[in-house]
This record gives C-alpha cells, structure tokens and sequence, in this order.
C-alpha cells in the first residue's frame, strides 16, 4: 500500500467533508493503539476467554475423500455469537472505549454483524444503536430480538429498498452529524480509510491462527466473500506466501466477477450496477453475501492477481449445506457453504492442502433453508 488507504488504485476516502475530521482521528488513533502493549494485551484476552480463540483447525476426512486431497476446516463458527464478526467488534468496541466515544452506532443486515456489536457494546457498557433496513428486520425478526435483549436499540431504515446499503447510508449520516460522540463500528473490510485496514487487521487473527495449527503450508486457501472480511483475515497473513487463494461470491452478488469499478460507501471498490448505471440490489440465499460492493482490498487481489474469485449458486450452496450436516454434523452458515461447495466440485491433486474457513455456524439459517426447500429447491 504507496498511498496511504489505498490497494493499487482502489480504497481511498469518498466521503463529506464533514467525516474527514474523524477519520483523521480514527486513523491516528488506531495507528497508536495497534503498537500499544496494553491495548493488545486486552484484545488477546477477549479474544482466547471471551470469545473462544484459538479456534480449531480441523481436519475433514470427508470432504478430502470427496476431493481426493487433505481439506481442513478454519472453525469460525464455534466463536462466541457464531461467526468470525465477532473478532472484528470486539477490536473495534475497544478502540471506541480508548477514543472515549459515547455511543456505538452499526450497521446490519442479516442482523450477525448487529449481534456482534451489541454483544462487544454490552460487554464493555457502551450504549449501542443499530441501524436495519426495515425489509432485514421483517426476515430476520429472531436477530431483532438478540440485539434487543442485549440492550441495543434499533432504528429502523425504510429508504429505497430498505436492506443494508440503507442501512449503512442511514448509519453513515447519522455518524457525521455527530464524529465526536459516536463511534461508527462497521462490520466488514468496506468503508473509507482507515476501516479496511482496521477490519482486515482484526479479522488477520484467522489466518495467522492457521499459520500456527497447520504444520505444513497449504497449497490453497478458499472463504466466501460478502463484503470480504472472513476471506481477507485468511488470505492476508499468507499475502506472501505461495499458495493459492480463492474467494467464492454469491451468484446473485458477485461483485468481483460480474461487477465494475466504482464508488460505494466511501470507497472505491467493484460494484455491481444496473443498465442505468444505478446500484444493483442483489440476491443470495446467504443473507451476509447480498451485498453489491466488496472491499477494496480484494479489488486489489482481483486485478494484480493475487486471489481467485468465483461464484457459487443458492443451490449449490444448500447442496453443500446439506451434504456437510449429513456428513460432517456440522450446520454451516449458509455463507460459509458457497466456500466449501466450490471446494467439493473443484479438481483437486492428491498433495493439495485446501484450507476453507467455515466463517459461522448455520443455526441462523434454519428458516431461510425450511423455506426454500418448501418452495421446491
Ligand atoms: C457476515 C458474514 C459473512 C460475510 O461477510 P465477510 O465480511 O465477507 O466475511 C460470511 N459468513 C458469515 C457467517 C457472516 O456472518
């Protein structure tokens, strides 16, 4: 990274005027932070007791069968609320207590990431508001309820198509009336400098953790993308390494393979769009991929090389999905199941050492599954 916050041409800060200011802070802030022993030392703690890090590293004798090669699963979905968010909000609700913010404000769609950050706010008694698009809020109501028990207040997001690009606009505004109090925590690696680098570095926990259990180097590292935080907190710590990585998108939502260059919540990223040239609403079983940007960073690894990207089908995501509860006993979030599908009808050789992040647990996705399967899938 030259200039700072970008990756090759991408990143940067598209954002009012009135939002440079804490950025600025934010950056420096975090800079310093990242260095300082005590701040570290804290994180670690959370991390290991509180949300149950180190997670396994497993190897799947089925899926290597199925493959005719050694395929290990990164277990992300026994991490406290069920998914690697919560390594990113706990970093971050840590940082909003040292820059003495008195309010969290996040954005949601499906609702984990809200999950995550009024779990971080609970814990470490900041007041926290999550904005959901009203759309998010009718379909993913037993989330609502989570963040509500947990003390969060939700404001509801009835624009446009009322899902999470609102939400992240409405969460956006809000901030910028108000930098000095608030303390925006997004969810995944998108958004202006300095949040791509900061997620990226919390979520790293993922890859260097792999480093560490696997004694040998994979040859291949697979995680589904939505806005890219699981994959990147894979593929980054082994950016040097010579290994392979693939990131698998949505069909519906592939703004890697089917997108263009552009500008989405601050950042310039691909982008899916219309043939108006208007921001595609997108569509994925998986309601953490149905995103229409990806972050910066992954453009990045897009266009120099450095990853892979691929899509997967709802129906082949279920199929997998399946497959891994018959099989393994273990429900994959629907999210993780685009990852491990591409994986089960890749070719393999027999001296591949596939690692697939299995980003979060399926529990969530019960009600999305009964009902696709009731509709004929
Ligand atoms: C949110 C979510 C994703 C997608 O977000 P990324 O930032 O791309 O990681 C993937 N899996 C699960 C379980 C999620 O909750």
């Amino acid at each position: 990274m030259k200039k700072r916050g970008y990756y090759g041409a991408f990143g940067g800060r598209y954002v009012p005027e009135t939002l440079m200011g804490a950025l600025n802070e934010l950056t420096r802030e975090y800079n310093r932070l990242k260095r300082e022993r005590e701040f570290k030392e804290r994180l670690k703690k959370l991390l290991e007791d509180y949300a149950g890090r180190p997670t396994p590293l497993y190897f799947s004798e089925k899926i290597s069968g199925l493959c005719g090669c050694s395929v290990y699963l990164k277990r992300e979905d026994l991490c406290h609320t069920g998914a690697h968010k919560i390594n990113n909000a706990l970093g971050q609700a840590l940082v909003a207590l040292k820059l003495g913010k008195k309010e969290i404000i996040a954005e949601t769609g499906a609702g984990q990431h809200g999950v995550a950050a009024a779990t971080a706010a609970a814990l470490l008694g900041i007041d926290c508001r999550v904005f959901m698009g009203s759309k998010d809020m009718e379909r993913q109501s037993e989330n609502v309820s989570r963040m509500e028990l947990l003390g969060a207040r939700i404001h509801p997001v009835e624009e446009g198509s009322a899902t999470l690009k609102e939400a992240v606009n409405a969460a956006v505004r809000c901030w910028s009336g108000n930098p000095e109090d608030i303390y925006y925590l997004l969810g995944s690696c998108v958004g202006p400098h300095p949040y791509p680098m900061m997620v990226r570095d919390f979520q790293s926990v993922i890859g260097k953790e792999v480093k560490m259990q696997l004694k040998k180097t994979p040859t291949h590292l697979v995680a589904c993308v939505g806005g890219g935080s699981n994959s990147i907190g894979l593929f980054y710590p082994f950016f040097k390494d010579k290994i392979k990585m693939t990131g698998v998108e949505a069909a519906g939502a592939a703004s890697l393979v089917n997108g263009n260059v552009g500008v989405l919540h601050g950042a310039k990223s691909y982008i899916l769009y219309d043939r108006d040239g208007q921001v595609r609403n997108t569509h994925s079983i998986a309601p953490g991929l149905d995103y229409s940007a990806v972050g910066p960073e992954h453009a990045f690894y897009k266009t120099s090389g450095r990853a892979e990207y691929r899509k997967a089908e709802d129906s082949q995501a279920l199929k997998a999905f399946d497959w891994m509860i018959r099989n393994e006993g273990i429900i994959p979030a629907l999210e993780s199941a685009h990852a491990i599908a591409w994986v089960m009808e890749n070719k393999w050789k027999r001296d591949d050492v596939v690692v697939i992040c299995l980003s979060g647990r399926g529990e969530k996705d019960l009600p999305i599954v009964r009902k696709m399967k009731g509709c004929g899938l």
